[in-house]
């Protein structure tokens, strides 16, 4: 048996996967303030000590340069992914405390960090690189590093199962569209672009994050309306988004008060669909021929607007989604039509399953 340990900045998930990689139990702990803890709330539910265990796998949001794919934990490796806090304040003390305590609890077994970065460590590098002094870049490991690397590598696999098609072939935008959400493209199972960068920030609007935003807003809301890092970060990070634009950051209830006729719920969806949109585009220009578009994460997955609004008028782009498709369908499905050049498909995410997978692999050498 594989147990997954996925630990977000204030949840805790976790699956048990056995031999065959059926998932046999799990659970979610919610509001998450002591991750240790958590852990301990986890192991109880399992029967964690007398389980028979092959391994466990643990979800790791950041492994800047050093971790370029997953990773058996020991000392030094824990130091690694100690040594990489700053870049990741939220994130790498939370998991660093659900590997410690989760490996004194079954120190009997390897612990694989998997780490979202991980599936970017291919990006080219005029693509890594922001054209900032490249001193002070390198002094503090300001680069592009990307996210959500373990859904776009395994929604990209799965696209090319289901259009039957090798992976080293197909060229392909994965748009995973959660609370975050991340565009990647991703030629021959390689990604080659991504819209998170440095941090989770950067890319497509968000449930409460601004994605893209000119870096001068920073200096002048500093400077004019006299606010500080702390609350600038807060209205980047917490406070923008679909939330900032309409007060409501789950894109059931905004396209329920557009749908109304709500002016700033409309324009927070449209904002959020023409992001979208430009991304689909500019990575088309970036892979030269693509092949398939992939939509992943609560939103990708369930909403139909969504889909149909940031792909609309982009038949000359050779991409046309069916509404009849796009509307109802099997979880995993085709959506565009049968003669659109580029297909457009929905494929749900599976991070925990994702990580079962890598985790084993990795143990099979
Ligand atoms: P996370 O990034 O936290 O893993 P998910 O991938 O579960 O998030 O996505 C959560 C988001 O998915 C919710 O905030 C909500 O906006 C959206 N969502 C879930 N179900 C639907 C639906 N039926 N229609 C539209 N959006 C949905």
């Amino acid at each position: 048996m594989i147990l997954v340990l996925n630990c977000g900045s204030s949840t805790l998930k976790y699956r048990l996967f056995d031999h065959d990689r059926r998932p046999v139990a799990g659970g979610l702990v919610e509001h998450v303030t002591d991750h240790a803890g958590a852990l301990r709330r986890a192991a109880d539910d399992l029967d964690l000590s007398r389980l028979p265990l092959r391994a466990v796998g643990h979800r790791d949001v950041h492994g800047g340069t050093r971790f370029r794919s997953p990773t058996v934990v020991d000392d030094g490796v824990r130091q690694g992914i100690r040594e990489l806090i700053p870049l990741a304040p939220l994130h790498n003390p939370a998991n660093l405390a659900v590997i410690e305590a989760a490996r004194a609890l079954r120190p009997d077994v390897p612990h694989v960090a998997v780490f979202d970065t991980a599936f970017h460590a291919t990006l080219p590098a005029a693509a890594a690189t922001y054209a900032l002094d490249a001193e002070l870049a390198a002094r503090y490991g300001i680069r592009r590093y990307g996210f959500h690397g373990t859904s776009h590598a395994y929604v990209s696999r799965r696209t090319a199962e289901l259009l039957g098609r090798p992976l080293a072939e197909l060229n392909t935008i994965v748009l995973h569209l959660g609370n975050g959400a991340s565009a990647c493209a991703v030629a021959g199972g390689r990604s080659v672009e991504t819209s998170m960068g440095f941090t989770p920030l950067e890319g497509l609007v968000m449930g409460s994050r601004t994605g893209d935003i000119d870096p001068a807003v920073v200096f002048h809301l500093a400077r004019v309306a006299g606010l500080g890092l702390a609350d600038i970060e807060d209205a980047f990070e917490h406070r923008g988004g679909l939330r900032g634009l309409c007060g409501d950051n789950d894109v059931r209830a905004v396209a329920e008060h557009a749908g109304a006729g709500d002016p700033a719920a409309t324009l927070a969806l449209d904002v959020y669909c023409h992001r979208i949109r430009k991304y689909v585009g500019a990575y088309h220009a970036v892979l030269g021929r693509l092949d398939a578009i992939a939509f992943t994460a609560g939103v990708g997955e369930h909403s139909a607007l969504v889909r149909q609004r940031s792909l609309a008028g982009l038949e000359p782009l050779g991409i046309a989604v069916d509404p009849a498709r796009n509307a109802t369908g099997p979880a995993e499905r085709v959506i565009s039509h049968v003669d659109s050049p580029v297909t457009v498909c929905v494929v749900p995410t599976d991070e925990e399953r994702a990580i079962a997978d890598e985790t084993a692999a990795l143990l099979a050498g």
